[in-house]
């Protein structure tokens, strides 16, 4: 009896994975990303989550649906390598006390799924504000097929030191409020909040070595952890496995974030000479996030509570666009990642952009909003390029975005993980 349950158990899941439908995706120009090449006319064969053919019309069978984009250019889904879905509004170091953590839940799901919607189908999270982790509830509702939304990884919250960037330096002493980041200071209290962030489901820990420009109170020039606190919170998270992305904006910071093993260094805006061999002999990545400064400088540039990012951003630019290219060119790997802090969703692929402007090529600045992205997640073997056995997180624009890199502010069509979610007929 148990044998017999045990073959019609078998016969059922066998007809499920048989009843899986194929479909076609027709692509008038594909870019795979996993090298320098434009298909035209090419056909991606997608089954469940999966894709599981690239190749040319010979692969459609008749019947399979067709999913018709040969007016349009076929790319891997984005992935957005620095974001803080749950931050908005000029006093973005308060907000997170101004809701419950369910609508902080509510507010940040409605913001990934704005994202997901303009084309980013995963997202590395740099700390986000909600005391109660409501961004890994977001995730585990999309994860359990609650709600559509991105891929979701990253760090709870940004660890910071007294006075430092992720603590509210406004408030007069005795004004007890929790931060928006977590603050701690000494080896123990470092330990602590990064056995606290992997409990909660950070995959990733973030660390403010320096202070920062959007905050009030602290400079960014200055290192803020010391040496040996810097070196606790990285033996602590790869102890567990975890990696540690490091924010850092001073030379000084860039360096002993590198030195100490940082995987990601997130904005590196003091880049110079020195630091760029560091991050090649490291093998560091680098993710800039120039466009959260153009936002503020260009589109909103009266919000109060971003007047000391818009002042350094005029300083810096130029030299930092510079160094930029310089990192190009000699093969540091530069990831994607908007910083976005609450502006609408269609300006996040404004960074494809900014690449341009410092002399990466539109298929470089495409690849690491894709492939390198995916690399620096560890996700390279599901993720970045249009490849047989990855999942099918797969968008399309009208024009080719190596045309016009802006093309990719308005993404047309996306499918992730096999469901398609925006439809080219649909808004
Ligand atoms: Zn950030």
């Amino acid at each position: 009896m148990k044998n017999l349950l045990t073959l019609i158990f078998l016969l059922q899941n066998m007809i499920l994975v048989h009843a899986q439908e194929t479909t076609a995706l027709l692509c008038g120009q594909l870019i795979t990303a996993k090298d320098d090449v434009v298909h035209s006319n090419a056909v991606i064969l997608v089954e469940g989550e999966k894709i599981i053919a690239v190749g040319n019309q010979d692969l459609i069978q008749p019947g399979y649906p067709i999913i018709d984009l040969s007016d349009h250019t076929v790319m891997p889904g984005l992935i957005d390598a620095h974001v803080h879905p749950l931050i908005y509004g000029t006093e973005y170091q308060t907000n997170h006390l101004k809701g419950s953590s369910a609508f902080n839940a509510l507010r940040g799901l409605k913001t990934v799924q704005e994202w997901l919607h303009a084309g980013w189908t995963t997202l590395r999270i740099a700390g986000d504000a909600d005391t109660q982790y409501a961004h890994f509830e977001i995730r585990k509702a999309i994860d359990s097929g609650m709600f559509p939304g991105p891929r979701i990884v990253g760090a709870g919250h940004y660890l910071s030191i007294t006075g430092g960037g992720g603590d509210i330096n406004y408030l007069a002493p005795g004004q007890v409020v929790i931060p928006d980041g977590l603050i701690v200071d000494g080896k123990d209290e470092i330990r602590r909040a990064i056995r606290q962030e992997i409990k909660y489901g950070s995959d990733w820990i973030k660390l403010l070595v320096t202070g920062a420009f959007m905050s009030t109170g602290d400079n960014p020039k200055n290192v803020h952890f010391s040496d040996e606190e810097i070196s606790t919170a990285v033996d602590e998270a790869h102890r567990r496995g975890v990696p540690v992305m490091m924010h850092a904006h001073a030379k000084e910071g860039i360096k002993k974030a590198i030195l100490h093993g940082a995987r990601s260094i997130e904005h590196g805006t003091f880049l110079d000479a020195e630091t760029i061999d560091l991050l090649l002999e490291h093998d560091t990545y680098l993710v800039p996030t120039l466009t959260v400064g153009t936002y503020f400088r260009e589109v909103d540039s009266g919000n109060v509570a971003m007047t000391k990012a818009e002042r350094s951003q005029k300083a810096f630019r130029e030299n930092r666009l510079k160094m930029l290219g310089h990192a190009y060119k000699k093969g540091v790997k530069i990831g994607i990642g908007s910083d976005n802090v609450g502006f609408p969703a269609s300006f996040m692929a404004n960074e494809f952009a900014e690449f341009v402007k410092f002399g990466m090529t539109p298929m470089h600045a495409l690849q690491a909003g894709t492939k390198t992205n995916a690399a620096l997640l560890m996700k390279e073997k599901e993720l970045g390029t249009i490849e047989v056995g990855k999942f099918a997180d797969i968008i399309a624009t009208k024009n080719n975005p190596l045309d016009d890199i802006t093309e990719l502010q308005r993404v047309q069509f996306v499918m992730k993980g096999g469901v398609v979610i925006k439809h080219l007929d649909r808004k």
